[in-house]
Order: structure tokens, then sequence, then C-alpha cells
């Protein structure tokens, strides 16, 4: 593992997150929100991310179940990270709010089929 720094577009939310040292697995997916915002999840466990500034620039949008909670940045609007309601106990964090791009392993999530997705996920 080894420490990855990132954050919004204009510096204000500044983040941590502990990746693997190999090819990052990273999932592409298609819901509604990931589509418009062009997002890229790494899904990086809690204990794996500091936020290590901007957490009183966060704004919190939620939508649907209400289970996942989309964090950007008031200022910039960049959605770098937030909690997603498939991973409960690790934040999203978006590939492109890294500061260098790690080399990544790209799985397509079908979001837009969220349960099917889900269940997948979890080798249901
Ligand atoms: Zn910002």
């Amino acid at each position: 593992m080894s420490r990855h720094e990132g954050g919004c577009h204009c510096g204000a939310v500044r983040f941590a997150a502990e990746l693997p040292d190999e090819l990052v697995p990273a999932l592409d997916c298609n819901c509604s929100i990931c589509r418009a915002t062009g997002f890229l999840h790494i899904v990086v466990p809690h204990e794996d991310f500091t936020l290590l500034s901007g957490a009183d620039r966060l704004t919190s949008y939620r939508f649907g179940t209400g289970a996942a909670e989309h964090l950007f940045c008031s200022v910039c609007g960049v959605k770098s990270f937030y909690q997603p309601r498939s991973h409960p106990e690790a934040w999203s964090v978006n590939a492109h709010c890294l500061d260098e791009a790690p080399e990544l392993a790209i799985e397509t999530f079908d979001g837009k089929n969220w349960e099917q997705a889900k269940a997948f996920l979890d080798g249901e």
C-alpha cells in the first residue's frame, strides 16, 4: 500500500488514501449521477482514508434511497469522494481527483440496475 493524495479542483478539499501498489481496482459506473459527473470509483476503506482539509466546504446531496451521501466542494463543485451505497464501510474516491493517476484495473458497474449489480459485486 502507498499513500496517494488528491482533492477537489480549487484545493479546498484535500485527502490522503492508502492504495494498493499494484493495479488499483476501479469501478466505472453507469448510474444517473456517475454518468453525469464522470466519477471513476476507487473504493477505500474508511480507515485507509484521511480528510486533510475542507470538511467545512463539503456539501451533501442525497437522492433515491438516500443511502449514498454525495459530497461535493461548495466552492468549485467537484465531487472528489463520497459515501457510496454499495460499500457502507468505505469511501469512494474519484480516480480523476488524485494528484497522480495510479495504474487502474477498471471494471464496469451496472449502477443503472443497482440491485443486480450489487449482488454481482457481492458474488451472489
Ligand atoms: Zn473545491
